[in-house]
């Protein structure tokens, strides 16, 4: 069965009279490592959010959105906030305490994790993502590129089977930015986390996913594998 159905979804925002999204029809698969890529305003970030409840515009929408066969809306709390993950574009925007480690249980202590759990998995996915060494600093004395891996290392810590990321390397440099796509792949590869994400560096995010989505004024144009004649539409 499909991770994620998305049949005939229409989204409009309050204060527009056309539509944002004009009837996008997609599937994802388990594992499927996807990029959403379009011209800047043609409703990529906008698609994006509808991913995950807690995010989606306010707006008028149509059309059906299926996590596993069920409406998105139906998933439980719980479940909404560890299965799907989301980086946002701005590193700032998510961290909320000065201590990495604090902020680094913060999503877990929500969950009602135990404090040893909460440590152990700390400790593995810190190992995973080459953090260990910055876990007793202040957010504030982290680069952009440590803070957007300390946003990726807190959702990791709720073992997520999405990872969702709306342009996470706009504010990164060149050598920050293939570090941190070759860990998504790595996430990708050795976890199976679905990955749905927003670059505009498609030179570096083709050869990395599996399936593309080409986004023009709101509609899916082409869905399938990464060609690179697509890259210079
Ligand atoms: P992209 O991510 O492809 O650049 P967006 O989804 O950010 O596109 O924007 C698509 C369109 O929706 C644009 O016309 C933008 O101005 C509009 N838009 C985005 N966010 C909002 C919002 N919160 N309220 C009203 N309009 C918005
Ligand atoms: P559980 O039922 O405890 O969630 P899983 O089968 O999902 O168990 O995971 C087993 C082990 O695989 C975990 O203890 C962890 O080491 C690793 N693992 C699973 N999912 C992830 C993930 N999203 N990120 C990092 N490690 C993971």
């Amino acid at each position: 069965m499909a991770l994620y159905e998305i049949q005939h979804l229409n989204f409009t925002y309050p204060n527009h009279n056309a539509p944002t999204l004009k009837d996008v029809n997609f599937s994802i698969n388990h594992g499927d490592f996807v990029l959403l890529f379009g011209p800047s305003g043609s409703g990529k970030s906008t698609l994006l959010r509808h991913l995950k409840q807690e995010v989606k515009p306010v707006g008028t929408e149509e059309g059906h959105i299926l996590f596993e066969g069920h409406p998105l809306s139906s998933l439980s709390p719980h479940d909404a906030a560890s299965r799907i993950g989301m980086v946002f574009q701005n590193p700032d925007q998510q961290i909320v305490l000065s201590s990495v480690y604090e902020e680094l249980a913060f999503g877990m202590e929500n969950l009602g994790l135990s404090p040893s759990e909460m440590q152990r998995r700390i400790g593995e996915i810190s190992t995973f993502l080459g953090i260990n060494h910055w876990l007793y600093k202040n957010t504030h004395e982290l680069s952009g590129g440590q803070k957007q891996l300390l946003n990726l290392a807190s959702i990791m810590t709720l073992y997520p089977d999405v990872l969702l990321l709306d342009e996470p390397t706009s504010q990164l440099d060149p050598i920050t930015t293939q570090n941190f796509l070759h860990i998504l792949k790595r996430l990708n590869e050795e976890f199976s986390i679905t990955i749905i994400m927003t670059e505009h560096h498609l030179e570096d995010v083709f050869p990395l996913v599996n399936k593309v989505f080409l986004l023009k004024q709101g509609t899916i144009t082409y869905t399938g594998t990464p060609k690179a004649s697509l890259m210079r539409l």
